[in-house]
């Protein structure tokens, strides 16, 4: 399988992801069955009034973080702070609690690492690990684990978001290798559930409804994620959980891209995607990727 391919499907995963649940974001799956049956189409709306295909914060702040790091030519923590300083200060649509509260900090104190709390275990860094785990292919496990936490300390440096950001950071750069679910399940979600219990995902009920606590989120992402066979099935199954559905969407997006390919992708939400939305995933899946020295085959 081509790597390049692989990362720009991971890329529109991401978007198309955030796009579909943004839909159902904050619905219970009740409430998404009487309103949609099942929603599967990209259409907008939702609390933020989305236009049709358009995204949030987990795929804009993504292409900031990219961004940063293409102009920086490393993963560096100050850089990504100031990227998402702006990205803040140009009125986004949504924008999560303890990443608006982290980065006033930083506006206030120029330190782009937040304090460490265990209360900041949301999933807002690791809705945006896609562009460290493209930057940093390659490239040895400890200098991937730093670059992860730079980019992630800056809103959230808690111990279980690290553990979640290293994990989807590994399953994607493998995925990018060629790496099959099988192989996914049992060299990261599975070690991650063993050395943090909260990430347990399986024995358990299935993730409904699920917060934007990062636990939840993976719990939901993993079950939609291993126990479907396709990218459609993966984000249909995700989505229709509700609860923070466009982050869920995102990140399983995300892996089922990087997993099952571009030629995965149904074409009707490649179509809805917003076409500037789509190109900057696009061009920025490859500049990174040959930021890390990878050229694309
Ligand atoms: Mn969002
Ligand atoms: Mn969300």
């Amino acid at each position: 399988m081509i790597t390049a391919d692989r990362a720009i499907a991971a890329y529109l995963g991401l978007a198309i992801g955030d796009a579909l649940g943004a839909t159902v974001e904050f619905m219970t799956p009740h409430e998404i069955a009487v309103q949609y049956g099942i929603h599967d189409t990209l259409h907008g709306g939702g609390w933020l009034r989305l236009k049709p295909g358009h995204v949030t914060d987990d795929t804009t702040m993504s292409l900031a973080l990219g961004n940063a790091i293409l102009a920086q030519g490393s993963v560096d923590a100050l850089a990504a702070a100031q990227a998402f300083d702006a990205w803040m200060r140009a009125k986004p649509v949504d924008i999560g609690n303890t990443v608006r509260r982290n980065l006033l900090q930083f506006r206030k104190t120029g330190n782009p690492e937040a304090p460490y709390s265990d209360h900041d275990a949301g999933n807002g860094a690791a809705m945006r690990m896609l562009p460290v785990a493209l930057a940093t292919f390659g490239q040895t496990e400890q200098t991937v684990r730093t670059a992860c936490r730079a980019q992630a300390h800056v809103t959230h440096h808690s111990a279980l978001s690290d553990a979640a950001c290293e994990c989807l950071v590994f399953m994607v750069q493998d995925a990018l290798r060629g790496a099959d679910k099988n192989y996914l399940l049992h060299q990261h979600a599975h070690q991650l559930a063993a050395r943090h219990p909260a990430f347990k995902f399986r024995a358990i009920k299935p993730a409904s409804n699920p917060s934007g606590y990062v636990a939840d989120t993976l719990q939901a992402v993993f079950q939609s994620f291993f126990d479907t066979n396709d990218f459609r099935d993966c984000l249909i199954d995700v989505v229709n959980r509700g609860g923070d559905a466009d982050t869920t969407g995102a990140i399983a997006g995300m892996l089922a891209g990087a997993v099952y390919g571009p030629e995965a992708i149904p074409d009707a939400w490649l179509k809805a995607l917003d076409a500037d939305i789509r190109s900057s995933c696009e061009a920025q899946a490859l500049a990174l990727l040959k930021m890390a020295g990878e050229s694309p085959k």
